[in-house]
């Protein structure tokens, strides 16, 4: 029997030794790189899963194709309820509703909605609330007349007109450019409180309105989070008909009209 060299027993010994350590570092090093990649790789989950819920946030229409075919529909189906007013768009000359009186003869909306308007404003009676309508249908001759008021108001402040009118269009749409020219909008205050200020929303019965007047057709037409769309600060108080199918919709995808309009003229 041959006897082994000690030089080749060491040699064998030392690749032994070796191939231990690269084990060892190997095996460190995966453990170290271990902890920061699963950590990354659920961050990045995360983050795809937040970007996810975002995109179906209220400011982003991300509606996928079943629903973006029903909104258009809707829209086919209603034109007329859902007619566009805003800074941009103009109602046209001679747009003319039909109107029926409310409010004891004190102010007019257009026909279309009076039952649904008349069933809401019962329902909220049942559960409590009480209401007080400021404002419904408007003339174009009207909606210039409150204009020209503002202005004066503040010329009489010692204002200049260019920046008395640039002014009074923060707050007041320009003549032709009222949605209450439509009769389709309604400024609709509680009775515990008349002013048409932010505070309305704090009334029970202005909540009520919010949560439940979809289900008549009407929708919160100048929403707190959509004022970059909208150009109107919120209003609480403001609501407009669209049509139950409209409304349903609007309220369930978190939409304000010119996002609905945005889908369904697309
Ligand atoms: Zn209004």
């Amino acid at each position: 029997m041959k006897k082994k060299k000690p030089g080749k027993r060491y040699s064998v010994l030392f690749l032994f030794v070796l191939t231990l350590f690269i084990a060892g570092i190997l095996f460190f090093y995966h453990a170290y790189q271990a902890v920061p990649l699963n950590a990354m790789d659920q961050e990045s989950l995360y983050t795809k899963k937040e970007k996810k819920k975002s995109d179906s946030s209220p400011k982003g229409v991300a509606l996928d194709s079943r629903q973006q075919k029903k909104c258009q529909k809707i829209y086919q189906n209603a034109k007329e309820l859902l007619v566009l007013v805003n800074r941009e768009q103009e109602l046209s000359e001679d747009y003319a509703p039909a109107l029926r009186t409310i409010s004891n003869g004190r102010l007019s909306v257009s026909e279309i909605l009076y039952d649904d308007l008349r069933n809401m404003l019962s329902d909220a009676g049942d559960s409590g609330h009480q209401y007080w309508i400021a404002s419904a249908w408007r003339s174009r001759k009207r909606q210039q007349e409150l204009v020209d008021e503002d202005i004066q108001a503040l010329l009489n402040k010692g204002m200049d007109y260019e920046e008395a009118e640039q002014e009074v269009y923060k707050e007041t749409q320009p003549a032709g450019h009222s949605e209450h020219e439509t009769g389709l909008a309604l400024d609709i205050l509680c009775s515990s409180n008349p002013d048409m200020t932010i505070s309305q929303e704090l009334e029970a019965g202005n909540q009520w309105l919010r949560e439940n007047s979809w289900k008549y057709g009407f929708i919160l037409r100048y929403p707190k989070d959509k004022e970059e769309l909208t150009q109107i600060s919120y209003e609480p108080w403001h609501f407009r008909y669209v049509g139950k199918a409209a409304a349903k919709f609007i309220y369930r995808h978190n939409l304000c009209l010119e996002e609905f309009y945005q889908i369904a003229v697309n």
